[in-house]
């Protein structure tokens, strides 16, 4: 996933290259046709009128492309934000491993690490994006987005059924 946000973005700045080349044109084609245009009113250039036509056409499809640019330029600064807003979410959850409880349920873990103790996280929320801190105990923790709890050891039975968790949060 973290591969292809960084493709992702390199695409995006890849095509920012272009846009702004495509910009930079419409840029430098401006004032030149100004001064086709300024030639055909001090009546010292004659135009002729299929050429007259031309100029007033070419100055409309330069405005049209100008802003088609601009237009691109935005969605694609848009498209890089969503991009690097998802590798933020993503990054949230570098260092979890899936881990099997000996109960045989699986959650995230992460061990102890940059000042921060050790803990598990939610699976079903880290697949929408969510990052759910388990509570709980040696025994047993819960998500409480979820509702839902896990068992951290297998043989002794928890003083709590799953349901009864559930009636009480
Ligand atoms: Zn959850």
């Amino acid at each position: 996933m973290i591969e292809t946000i960084s493709a992702l973005l390199e695409h995006a700045e890849n095509a920012m290259k272009f846009v702004n080349k495509g910009g930079a044109f419409l840029d430098a084609a401006t004032p030149v046709l100004k001064r086709l245009r300024a030639n055909d009113g001090d009546g010292n250039v004659t135009i002729d009128e299929p050429t007259r036509d031309g100029i007033i056409a070419l100055g409309e499809e330069l405005m049209a492309a100008k802003l088609a640019n601009l237009e691109l330029k935005s969605e694609l600064y848009a498209l890089k934000e969503a991009a690097l807003e998802m590798q933020k979410q993503q990054d949230r959850f570098i260092g979890y491993t899936l881990w099997e409880t000996p109960a045989g349920q699986h959650i995230y873990r992460r061990e102890e690490q940059d000042g921060e103790p050790s803990h598990y996280i939610c699976p079903t929320c880290r697949d929408a994006g969510r990052k759910s801190i388990l509570q709980g105990n040696a025994e047993v923790v819960f998500c409480h987005p979820c509702q839902q709890g896990f068992r951290l050891r297998p043989s002794r039975p928890i003083a709590r059924s799953k349901s009864s968790y559930r009636d009480g949060f």
